[in-house]
Protein backbone atom coordinates (compact mmCIF):
# COMPACT_ATOMS: atom_id res chain seq x y z
CA UNK A 1 0.00 0.00 0.00
CA UNK A 2 1.48 3.30 -1.24
CA UNK A 3 2.70 5.32 1.88
CA UNK A 4 0.59 8.16 1.04
CA UNK A 5 -2.75 6.37 1.46
CA UNK A 6 -1.73 5.77 4.94
CA UNK A 7 -1.75 9.03 5.57
CA UNK A 8 -5.11 10.29 4.04
CA UNK A 9 -6.85 7.43 5.72
CA UNK A 10 -8.24 9.27 8.39
CA UNK A 11 -10.34 11.86 6.06
CA UNK A 12 -12.87 10.54 3.93
CA UNK A 13 -14.82 12.08 1.02
CA UNK A 14 -18.52 13.34 0.68
CA UNK A 15 -20.83 14.79 -1.85
CA UNK A 16 -22.02 18.30 -1.02
CA UNK A 17 -24.30 19.74 -3.51
CA UNK A 18 -22.52 22.29 -5.46
CA UNK A 19 -25.20 25.11 -4.88
CA UNK A 20 -24.71 25.07 -1.29
CA UNK A 21 -20.71 24.57 -1.75
CA UNK A 22 -21.04 27.48 -4.24
CA UNK A 23 -22.24 29.72 -1.08
CA UNK A 24 -19.55 28.49 0.72
CA UNK A 25 -17.60 29.76 -1.87
CA UNK A 26 -18.51 32.86 -1.75
CA UNK A 27 -18.43 33.44 1.58
CA UNK A 28 -14.65 32.51 1.94
CA UNK A 29 -13.98 34.52 -0.94
CA UNK A 30 -15.28 37.90 0.41
CA UNK A 31 -13.54 36.76 3.65
CA UNK A 32 -16.55 36.71 6.44
CA UNK A 33 -15.18 35.65 9.61
CA UNK A 34 -11.80 34.48 8.26
CA UNK A 35 -12.24 31.25 7.31
CA UNK A 36 -9.32 30.04 5.06
CA UNK A 37 -10.68 27.68 2.70
CA UNK A 38 -13.75 25.30 2.23
CA UNK A 39 -12.64 22.55 4.71
CA UNK A 40 -12.63 25.08 7.60
CA UNK A 41 -16.15 26.08 6.86
CA UNK A 42 -17.43 22.99 6.33
CA UNK A 43 -15.53 21.34 9.54
CA UNK A 44 -16.81 23.88 11.84
CA UNK A 45 -20.18 23.76 10.43
CA UNK A 46 -20.58 20.30 10.72
CA UNK A 47 -19.00 20.46 14.32
CA UNK A 48 -21.66 22.73 15.62
CA UNK A 49 -24.32 20.47 14.18
CA UNK A 50 -23.35 17.43 15.74
CA UNK A 51 -22.85 19.18 19.04
CA UNK A 52 -25.98 20.57 18.83
CA UNK A 53 -27.39 17.21 17.86
CA UNK A 54 -25.49 15.19 20.80
CA UNK A 55 -26.54 17.85 23.50
CA UNK A 56 -30.16 17.98 23.11
CA UNK A 57 -30.59 14.07 24.45
CA UNK A 58 -29.39 15.20 27.61
CA UNK A 59 -31.61 17.94 28.25
CA UNK A 60 -34.48 16.08 27.07
CA UNK A 61 -33.93 13.23 30.00
CA UNK A 62 -36.83 13.20 32.02
CA UNK A 63 -36.70 15.31 35.15
CA UNK A 64 -37.74 12.68 37.80
CA UNK A 65 -36.28 9.35 37.14
CA UNK A 66 -36.34 6.16 39.33
CA UNK A 67 -33.80 3.72 39.44
CA UNK A 68 -34.07 1.25 42.38
CA UNK A 69 -37.26 -0.23 44.08
CA UNK A 70 -37.63 -2.51 47.36
CA UNK A 71 -39.94 -3.51 49.85
CA UNK A 72 -38.47 0.05 51.79
CA UNK A 73 -39.18 2.38 49.03
CA UNK A 74 -38.03 3.94 45.75
CA UNK A 75 -35.19 6.25 44.68
CA UNK A 76 -35.72 9.02 42.44
CA UNK A 77 -32.82 11.03 40.79
CA UNK A 78 -34.45 14.34 40.65
CA UNK A 79 -32.70 16.18 37.65
CA UNK A 80 -33.69 19.76 38.53
CA UNK A 81 -32.05 19.89 41.95
CA UNK A 82 -28.89 19.46 40.08
CA UNK A 83 -25.63 21.55 41.26
CA UNK A 84 -22.26 21.95 39.86
CA UNK A 85 -21.25 19.03 41.07
CA UNK A 86 -23.82 16.44 40.09
CA UNK A 87 -26.27 16.19 37.55
CA UNK A 88 -29.23 15.56 40.11
CA UNK A 89 -30.14 14.78 43.06
CA UNK A 90 -31.14 11.04 44.90
CA UNK A 91 -34.30 11.68 47.17
CA UNK A 92 -35.71 8.37 48.78
CA UNK A 93 -39.13 8.07 49.11
CA UNK A 94 -40.16 5.15 51.20
CA UNK A 95 -43.09 3.08 51.34
CA UNK A 96 -45.52 3.73 54.76
CA UNK A 97 -48.59 2.29 55.47
CA UNK A 98 -51.94 3.68 52.99
CA UNK A 99 -49.20 6.35 52.01
CA UNK A 100 -45.40 7.12 50.53
CA UNK A 101 -42.97 9.43 52.46
CA UNK A 102 -40.35 11.63 50.92
CA UNK A 103 -37.41 12.29 52.30
CA UNK A 104 -36.28 14.78 50.71
CA UNK A 105 -39.44 17.38 51.27
CA UNK A 106 -40.49 15.57 54.42
CA UNK A 107 -43.96 15.04 52.77
CA UNK A 108 -45.97 12.71 51.73
CA UNK A 109 -47.64 15.29 48.92
CA UNK A 110 -44.50 16.53 47.00
CA UNK A 111 -43.90 16.01 43.26
CA UNK A 112 -41.18 12.91 44.16
CA UNK A 113 -44.21 11.15 46.22
CA UNK A 114 -46.75 11.75 43.32
CA UNK A 115 -44.03 10.52 40.73
CA UNK A 116 -43.48 7.50 42.87
CA UNK A 117 -47.13 6.69 43.27
CA UNK A 118 -47.31 6.64 39.66
CA UNK A 119 -45.06 4.05 38.61
CA UNK A 120 -46.58 0.32 38.10
CA UNK A 121 -43.91 -1.23 40.50
CA UNK A 122 -44.54 1.28 42.95
CA UNK A 123 -48.24 0.22 42.78
CA UNK A 124 -47.44 -3.47 42.80
CA UNK A 125 -45.37 -3.50 46.10
CA UNK A 126 -48.23 -1.28 48.14
CA UNK A 127 -51.09 -3.50 46.86
CA UNK A 128 -49.38 -6.98 47.94
CA UNK A 129 -48.25 -5.34 51.21
CA UNK A 130 -52.28 -4.48 51.21
CA UNK A 131 -51.71 -0.53 51.55
CA UNK A 132 -54.54 1.20 49.53
CA UNK A 133 -52.68 4.00 47.58
CA UNK A 134 -54.05 7.40 47.87
CA UNK A 135 -53.36 9.30 44.80
ZN1 LIG B 1 -40.26 15.26 47.60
Amino acid sequence: MPSEENSSHKYTTIRIPKELLDEVDQIIRLRKRGYRNKSEFIIEALRKRVDELTLIPTSNLPVLEHFNIDEQGVRILDRTLSSKTSQGRIIDVYFKPGNVWCDYCQSNNCRHAEFALSLPAVQDILSKKGWNIKT
